[in-house]
């Protein structure tokens, strides 16, 4: 995505004259001036007739300016929170207890664990397992074993980031067991551990964080228009080439837009229906678990010499 498009509003808000002048100066911005900018410039209406739309947003989006937007504003989400719920109260409680707590308290992992008995058919007809040095039955082996320095190299290691969370395993497990949930109990301890940063595919949940973390926080879907570009979905052949370098005007002949107001993914939401959203993803702890995982990733980027941002790039490119 290229932030080479000025806005009008730009110079008239803040004195700073572009796109990269503002992902420049994000350091020199207080927590208000950021937040208030990101907001004018997201809000500025453009289109005349049926349609209005907001053409910022596309130059917005997962910009170094929405990112530190999004960690200063749920930093300040979180501290106005009066009450914290049940459940980020057990995680933080989890932090500080053994992994083989986690196993046996985590109502998914406890059913999970005690459920297998071994057989391998998960392991038999898993996708992964086609592609990667990966079984979910040797998952659960290390996990019934409750070892906890073999609990801890599994927790660092690649291979529970191999899951593609398709479910096959649950439908042909002979116990209606899920390996899928117990994966994503163990990746749920990785991060609350810290111990994700240590393999390739853990760390990239930085990467997750502001992509998905940064659609849902500001545009209340996890996925937008405009994540789905061709050169990285060949499959999806010519076609989707064509449309995706027309969108906006395909998508205009139907009355619509893809950063417009109104009940299209990747539209400018309401902003009552975003923040009761926000309050949903502060009280099950989605704002936690990204809290984590910007922790993590910003121990690991000064421990690398490098900064948020060149860290964030690493993490997108790399394995
Ligand atoms: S199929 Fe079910 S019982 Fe068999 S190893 Fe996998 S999880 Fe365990
Ligand atoms: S959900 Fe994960 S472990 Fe289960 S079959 Fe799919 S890829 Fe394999």
């Amino acid at each position: 995505m290229k932030h080479q498009s000025p806005s009008s509003g730009i110079k008239k808000t803040s004195g700073i004259s572009s796109w990269n002048e503002i992902n420049r100066n994000l350091n020199q911005l207080s927590d208000e001036e950021i937040i208030n900018l990101y907001y004018q410039l997201r809000d500025e209406c453009s289109g005349t007739g049926k349609i209005s739309h907001f053409p910022n947003i596309k130059y917005l989006y997962a910009t170094p300016f929405e990112r530190e937007k999004d960690r200063r504003e749920q930093q300040q989400w979180q501290k106005k929170q009066k009450v914290i719920s049940e459940v980020i109260d057990w995680y933080r409680k989890a932090k500080n207890k053994s992994c083989v707590w986690w196993l046996e308290n985590h109502v998914i992992a406890k059913h999970s664990a005690s459920s297998c008995m071994n057989c391998g058919a998960c392991t038999a007809l898993c996708p992964a397992a086609e592609f990667y040095d990966f079984s979910p039955r040797e998952i659960m082996t290390i996990i019934q074993e409750k070892n906890e320095d073999s609990i801890i190299g599994l927790l660092k290691s690649e291979t529970i980031w191999y899951c593609h969370q398709c479910g096959s395993c649950k439908t042909k497990c002979p116990r209606q067991n899920s390996p899928f949930g117990m994966i994503s109990s163990l990746r749920q301890l990785s991060q609350i551990k810290g111990y994700h940063i240590e393999s390739v595919r853990g760390r990239q949940q930085y990467f997750g964080r502001h992509l998905w973390g940064g659609n849902l926080w500001n545009r209340a879907c996890t996925l937008y228009f405009r994540n789905a570009i061709p050169d990285t979905h060949q499959d999806f052949g010519p076609r989707f080439e064509t449309y995706f370098n027309r969108q906006d005007e395909f998508m205009k002949q139907v009355g619509a837009h893809p950063d417009m107001e109104g009940p299209f993914s990747g539209r400018k939401v309401h902003p009552e229906t975003l923040k009761e959203l926000r309050k949903l993803w502060i009280a099950g702890g989605a704002v936690f678990f990204w809290s984590l995982i910007e922790e993590a990733a910003r121990r690991q980027a000064k421990e690398m010499n490098l900064s948020i941002d060149e860290y964030h790039n690493k993490v997108k490119t790399e394995g």
